[in-house]
């Protein structure tokens, strides 16, 4: 059966609901964006809401990023951890109590149950189920376990997670406001865990139970999570709850159609605003992305390799008056760096020459960031004009240096390339101080045998374009993390596409 639709329309209410993992992605705009625009427009609420159970992948600096990303593109919000409203605490580390709560509601009634199984016990049914070709799931050992049998476990002190109790035979269907009913089959649902056993609930729980106390009326979120949602289905009518309204936005997409990733384009919002995107030229590309404002009768021009439409230009309160969510399409939107390229262009050229001014003042060349490399160079130079020499590399947006500037002596290019690459890998997972970034080169030179003169020389090489410049590690901490990952991928991505025209 087809679960019923909430039918209160009368107050709109939607969030989007960020994990801080890591840097603000642009796919958390482009759904911020959606559920910004779906609440403005009907005269709702727009929540935010932190999603932190997961501890394994929580970082600490994110939520604060998560905000400034989004306050830059000006989706302000109207209820959340920082700005508080009546359905707090917003951010779900502080509301473990809650899913507590409902999870012993789950037990009572018996749409869940304890699962005692050891880590290597789970890791021995995946792989035996991976031998016998069987997609790997839980299988149920423990579904119906006596009190006698749970408190013998509980004797040997084993830990537990609740998992949700699917039923056997049957389906779940629920509507997907874009694509119609969707119907999944049980046998394709494992029995999620909902409780871990470090006591914190995982996604699939925290998520139901605060989107309905929340009052969440329109989920709108990454079609990625279309698989969840039997799951997320199965807990409402578990809970009696009626279902808000589903909308699975499409996925945005690299060039070759692959769901978007940093190996394809930088997918940090901190290194759009950092390379000198502007927020409006930002705002309207993801406004492009879901189709919510084509007009279906204009003629597409491509212009220099890209695919341009005379209605692609428009601003967030032309989106605000004219996005259509109907109109959204389901192929995949490309996240087209070229064409994005273009708009900014387009709105640079668009500002007064004031404006051009301050905005140049606000990022490339804002006090901070002065205030941040003069040090860096005040002892290295003999007049004030040795600074542009001393520091171009911070300005420019490519500096691709050749095989004499970044081969060290005695090493062939592949190694070389290979080298780059762990590097790059090591600085993705390296907090960006000089204590940190110091002891993990080193302990990656030493691992690797590169002595820690051509190691540091090599990422200054990449990151300057040279042999010499101010410190690297500070420069590297000026220059910014999401920067420096993007210039290191530019590099090999460059050197790659050589050595393929040299086959
Ligand atoms: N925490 C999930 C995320 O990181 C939220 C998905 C949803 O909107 O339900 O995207």
């Amino acid at each position: 059966m087809t679960a019923p639709t909430n039918p209160d329309t009368a107050s709109i209410r939607v969030r989007i609901a960020p994990s801080p993992t890591g840097d603000p992605h642009v796919g958390t705009a482009y759904i911020g964006l959606l559920n910004f625009l779906y609440a403005r427009q009907r005269g709702g609420k727009f929540v935010l809401r932190i999603e932190d159970t997961d501890r394994a992948r929580f970082v600490s600096t994110s939520e604060q990023m998560i905000f400034d990303a989004l306050r830059w593109l000006g989706l302000e919000w109207d209820e959340g951890p920082d700005v508080g409203g009546p359905f707090g605490p917003y951010r779900q580390s502080e509301r473990t109590e809650i899913y507590r709560t409902h999870v012993d509601l789950l037990l009572a009634s018996d749409h869940a149950y304890r699962s005692f199984e050891t880590p290597e016990e789970l890791d021995a049914m995946r792989r035996s189920q991976i031998a016998a070709k069987l997609p790997p799931r839980y299988n149920g050992a423990h579904r119906e376990l006596t009190p006698a049998q749970i408190a013998a476990f509980e004797a040997e002190g084993r830990p537990s997670v609740v998992r949700l109790k699917v039923p056997v035979e049957g389906e779940t269907s629920f509507r997907d406001e874009l694509r119609g009913a969707i119907i999944f089959s049980h046998n394709n649902v494992d029995d999620q865990v909902l409780l871990k056993s470090d006591g914190f609930p995982t996604y699939h729980l925290a998520n139901v139970v605060d989107d309905h106390l929340m009052q969440i009326t329109d989920v709108i979120r990454a079609e990625e999570w279309i698989s969840s949602t039997p799951k997320h289905v199965l807990l409402y009518k578990a809970f009696g709850w009626p279902l808000p309204r589903f909308w699975h936005m499409p996925l945005l997409r690299n060039l070759d159609k692959s769901k978007i990733s940093k190996r394809k384009n930088p997918v940090s919002l901190i290194y759009y605003r950092e390379s000198g995107f502007l927020p409006q030229a930002m705002l309207n590309f993801l406004g492009l992305m879901g189709g919510g404002m084509a007009q279906p009768t204009e003629q597409e021009i491509v212009s220099k390799g890209i695919s341009v439409k005379q209605g692609d230009i428009f601003s967030l309160a032309e989106m605000l008056e004219k996005f259509d969510f109907q109109r959204i399409s389901l192929g995949g939107p490309v996240f087209d760096l070229t064409k994005l390229k273009w708009l900014n262009g387009e709105y640079l050229r668009a500002l007064t020459p004031d404006a051009f001014f301050q905005a140049l003042r606000a990022t490339l060349f804002s006090d901070d960031r002065l205030r941040r490399i003069a040090p860096l160079v005040q002892t290295r130079i003999e007049t004030l004009a040795q600074f542009g020499e001393m520091t171009h590399f911070f300005f420019k947006d490519d500096v691709m240096p050749p095989p004499e500037v970044f081969l060290p002596k005695n090493r062939s290019l592949e190694e070389t390339l290979a080298f780059a690459a762990e590097q790059l890998a090591l600085l993705e997972a390296t907090s960006f101080t000089v204590g940190e970034l110091d002891s993990a080169l080193k302990k990656l030179g030493a691992e690797k045998e590169w002595s820690v003169k051509d190691n540091f020389m090599l990422l200054r090489a990449i990151l300057t374009g040279k042999t010499a410049s101010p410190p690297l590690l500070e420069s590297l901490i000026v220059f910014g993390k999401a920067r420096a990952l993007d210039r290191l991928r530019r590099f090999l991505d460059h050197q790659k596409r050589l050595a393929n025209t040299r086959k």
